[in-house]
């Protein structure tokens, strides 16, 4: 996905109070302009375009959709400009404010916009919905001054949505870049410990049930020892390759120097027993020799009640039984996992 993709949803969330605000701002100005006069303003139109812009309101600030987010900013606009060219066109006298309203209303909508190209559509629409009602007969002869006021207005506008549009997106793309540096591990490309545990976590408390297994690599130090410490980086990332490539998990990361875990989710001993059989099948012919490797595993089972440290207590004394029984092994509840069929690879 174009990292832009990923920062919309976090620009409309800088950008939503500023929004509420300022659309509130406009509802408060239509108001007050309809209770001036309301023996002649207070009529079924202007009823509508009221509950209108109250509706648009309050679905703006709680929409999940972006693209229907979006849209709302413009459709506000269009409403708000349409209601004030009605009340001008019933009420000539107030034709000299058409010009300052339509300038107000341009420069005040940049903010409401997540691309220029949204908010120059709609400052178009606006002048094309408010010129009807400029006074011309006013301005006869002095019409130029009316364009530069036009082209004024949307290039103040244009420039403030271009410059804080941009400024925001540089800040969300290096905070994207951080936030991911944060939380991988840099060896493997997979998640670190905290981002791992961060998984976990949301998942019990999201309610899920599922599976913790805790993976060590066995007799890795002599893998250093005799081969280099840059063929036990190798090895780290075969191990890594499997855990991406065998199908099944939720997530995946390197909890520490040669531990891994592993969270499936769903409560079928039997699916999460073939998973970790599996895994360790893969790991065992990841690496050619004389550098192949093997991995013991501890599995522990979590419900939504759970305690993420009993869980990780748990997984990784099955872990260390599975090592005392010789490695290669998976163990839970104290036992070691057999497989049901042959574990195909
Ligand atoms: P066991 O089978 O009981 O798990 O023994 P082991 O040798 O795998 O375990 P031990 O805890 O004795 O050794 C772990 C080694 O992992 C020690 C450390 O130098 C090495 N290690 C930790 N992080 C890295 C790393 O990023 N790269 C390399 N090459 N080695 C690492
Ligand atoms: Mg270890
Ligand atoms: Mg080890």
């Amino acid at each position: 996905m174009p990292a832009t993709f990923k920062i919309r949803p976090r620009m409309r969330t800088l950008l939503s109070p500023a929004v509420t605000k300022i659309e509130m701002a406009g509802i408060v100005s239509w108001l007050c302009v309809l209770l001036i006069e309301p023996a002649t303003t207070l009529n079924l139109l202007n009823m509508l375009v009221t509950a209108s812009l109250l509706v648009i309101w309050y679905v703006h600030r709680v929409v999940a959709d972006f693209r229907i987010w979006r849209m709302l900013g413009g459709v506000y606009i269009l409403i708000l400009s349409l209601g004030f060219a009605h009340v001008i066109d019933t009420n000539v006298q107030l034709r000299v404010f058409t010009l300052p309203l339509a300038v107000i209303i341009v420069v005040s909508s940049a903010i409401l916009f997540v691309t220029v190209q949204d908010y120059l559509l709609s400052t178009l629409l606006v002048w094309i919905l408010m010129w009807p009602n400029l006074d011309v007969g006013f301005y006869r002869e002095l019409e130029v001054y009316l364009v530069i006021f036009c082209v004024a207005s949307m290039s103040i506008g244009f420039t403030l949505s271009f410059t804080y549009l941009r400024n925001m997106r540089s800040v969300l793309l290096v905070e994207s870049e951080f936030r991911t540096l944060a939380e991988t591990d840099f060896l493997t490309s997979l998640l670190n410990r905290r981002a791992f545990m961060g998984f976990f976590q949301n998942a019990l408390a999201e309610g899920r049930s599922g599976y913790f297994i805790m993976l060590d690599i066995d007799e890795f130090k002599l893998k250093n020892d005799q081969y280099g410490h840059d063929v036990g980086d190798k090895i780290l990332c075969a191990m890594a390759a499997c855990l991406k490539s065998t199908p099944g998990s939720h997530s995946v990361g390197r909890i520490g120097g040669e531990e891994f875990g592993v969270l499936l989710l769903g409560e079928d001993d039997a699916v999460a027993h073939e998973y970790a059989l599996r895994l360790l099948g893969n790991i065992r012919c990841s690496v050619l020799p004389p550098h192949q490797f093997t991995c013991s595993a501890g599995v522990a089972q979590f419900r939504a009640t759970s305690d993420m440290s009993a869980v990780l207590k748990c997984a990784d004394s099955n872990m260390y039984k599975a090592k005392h029984d010789g490695k290669d092994r998976v163990f839970q509840d104290g036992r070691q996992v057999k497989p049901l069929r042959p574990v195909t690879t």
